[in-house]
């Protein structure tokens, strides 16, 4: 959808609410007179204008209220010239002194927290202290990896060969892509960066169009800590044009991608051709299971923060929310009272809950899923509102009553629509969880530690949480299993999709 169409469609749907408009705007003026953003690119050292701009849209309001350059195919073609040519300085660092460049960064992010989730919520829309958390866990990659550079051990093997030494050794391996999704746009490419950079590798990021502004914010607070031009740079533009030079060229040795499934196929797909290190963060549906042996205010809690955290707008979104039979009722009647005062609106507003919808997309999937659920007969249970809002809100609500044939039972919702569905058996709820072809992450509520153990070994999940909906950092391998993924980011694992293994043996040792 164009500016102008979502204008159109904004128009016709918005009541009066003038507070509304103007806020983002007024906040980015204030960063663009402070320089602090540049409606640019960074591309070797060197902030472009470009011949062609695109719009930043807040999604709240659907006002335009900031451009960036629109890069194309050759502008790409520069970048991966200029990070070919960054690879051979910056591998040679110590890892040291990439670390302290890395922390460096860490520590200016977190001195601009307010500048960046000011921008975090004009562009994507979650609630600014959901933004401001952003930058705490996005600067924490950059500290994390910072550290797991210089803990890069390769390995001595014993060896097998009379005389012989046999060593792996760990190497960067090459320039790295990064294409980005909306709903974390900091801390999804300091999660990729951070690893690539810290394993030696320069890289080149393509973030998500709705949110390029957080994007170039970092590759300015980069430059101010001294990372050298062509290991970080950044161009917006149009996904299918500059992701096509980063899939063909062979001299971009990794990529690393978060969003969509399909998006992820098409693009493992285009990696094939060059036969790339491929590290995908896709989809999720995760089940929240409730059993009946739990503390119904603990599980409740859970839900909310599983449910509603983004806005909804999140991978690792509770999206089937399975609750024992004995206990349905009781759980639905907390759940929705929990619900009830969720306050929708700009994220800019103090008292916001939940945001809009970064994309009209995502809003329009809601609904549908809603009217499908409804249609098959589940009860929708929605939050309590006094205003009205345009297009991208979603008024959070609770579907009860679900059933596995309605569309919300298995397709990734990532809007605050919580479908919550009976079940009777640990069997039975693990063989419905199981069934989706996602596999991210799984929440289980049980206080029975066997039950807890028989689950986490049997559900096909790359991430479970028992008894707590939050679990994400740093130092966890954050991943999935069947189509939700391929390899891990964060943790001693994330810096391994950006090195290769080398192994070398000396022979001929005994004199
Ligand atoms: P998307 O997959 O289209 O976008 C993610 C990134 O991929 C963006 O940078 C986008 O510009 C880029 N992209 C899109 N099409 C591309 C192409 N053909 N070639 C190269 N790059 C391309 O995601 P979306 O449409 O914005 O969101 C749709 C759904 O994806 C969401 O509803 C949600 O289910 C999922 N999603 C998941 C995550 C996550 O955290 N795993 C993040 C965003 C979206």
């Amino acid at each position: 959808m164009t500016a102008k169409d979502f204008e159109m469609v904004l128009q016709a749907a918005r009541p009066k609410s003038p507070p509304l408009v103007g806020l983002a705007k007024r906040h980015i003026d204030n960063l663009l007179r402070r320089d602090f953003i540049a409606g640019a690119a960074l591309i070797d050292g060197r902030w472009i204008e470009g011949n062609q701009r695109d719009v930043v849209i807040d999604p709240a309001t659907g006002e335009v209220f900031a451009e960036v350059a629109r890069c194309g195919a050759a502008d790409m073609n520069l970048a991966i010239d200029a990070a070919q040519r960054s690879f051979a300085q910056w591998r040679e660092l110590l890892p040291e002194r990439r670390g302290a460049i890395l922390r460096t960064w860490a520590s200016l992010m977190l001195a601009h927290t307010e500048e960046l989730a000011v921008l975090i919520t004009s562009e994507q829309g979650k609630p600014l202290a959901e933004a401001r958390f952003e930058i705490g866990y996005g600067a924490g990659f950059l500290q994390w990896f910072a550290a797991e550079g210089e803990r890069a051990y390769g390995e001595t093997i014993p060896s097998h060969k009379p005389g012989s030494l046999l060593q792996v050794r760990m190497q960067p391996v090459g320039v790295a892509a990064a294409i980005t999704p909306w709903n974390f746009p900091v801390a999804m490419i300091t999660r990729k960066a951070g690893a690539a950079m810290a394993a030696g590798c320069p890289v080149i990021v393509k973030p998500a169009p709705e949110t390029p502004l957080s994007a170039l914010a970092l590759a300015r607070l980069a430059e101010e800590a001294g990372v050298p031009r062509g290991v970080f740079q950044v161009l917006v533009g149009n996904p299918i044009e500059l992701s096509k030079p980063l899939l063909r060229d062979a001299r971009v040795r990794a990529l690393s991608f978060t969003g969509s499934t399909e998006v992820g196929r098409l693009l493992l797909e285009g990696a094939a051709q060059t036969v790339k290190k491929v590290s995908l963060e896709l989809g999720g549906h995760a089940p929240f299971i409730v059993f009946d042996d739990v503390d119904l205010d603990k599980a409740v809690n859970g839900a909310m923060a599983a449910k509603f955290a983004t806005s909804g707008q999140d991978c690792l979104a509770a999206n089937r929310i399975y609750v024992q039979r004995g206990i349905y009722g009781a759980f639905v009647e907390k759940f929705a009272a929990a619900i009830a005062p969720l306050k929708v609106g700009h994220g800019l507003e103090a008292a916001t809950d939940i945001g809009p919808m970064t994309k009209s997309s995502v809003a329009e999937k809601c609904r549908a899923q809603i009217k499908d659920a409804a249609a098959k007969g589940a009860r929708v249970i929605s939050a309590k509102q006094d205003q009205v809002f345009g297009p991208n809100f979603v008024v959070p609500a609770l579907l009860s009553d679900v059933t596995d044939d309605m569309l919300i039972s298995s397709e990734e919702t990532f809007g605050p629509i919580a479908a919550v569905l009976p079940f009777n058996s640990e069997e039975e709820v693990l063989a419905r969880a199981n069934s989706s072809e996602m596999g991210l992450a799984a929440y289980i509520y049980t206080d029975s530690l066997r039950r807890a153990l028989r689950l986490s070994e049997n559900i096909e999940y790359g991430m479970v949480g028992i008894n707590t909906a939050s679990f994400t950092g740093p130092p966890i391998p954050f991943g999935g299993w069947k189509q939700s993924g391929l390899g891990r980011e964060g943790s001693r694992h994330g810096i391994q999709e950006f090195m290769e293994l080398k192994y070398v043996c000396f022979g001929d040792l005994v004199a």
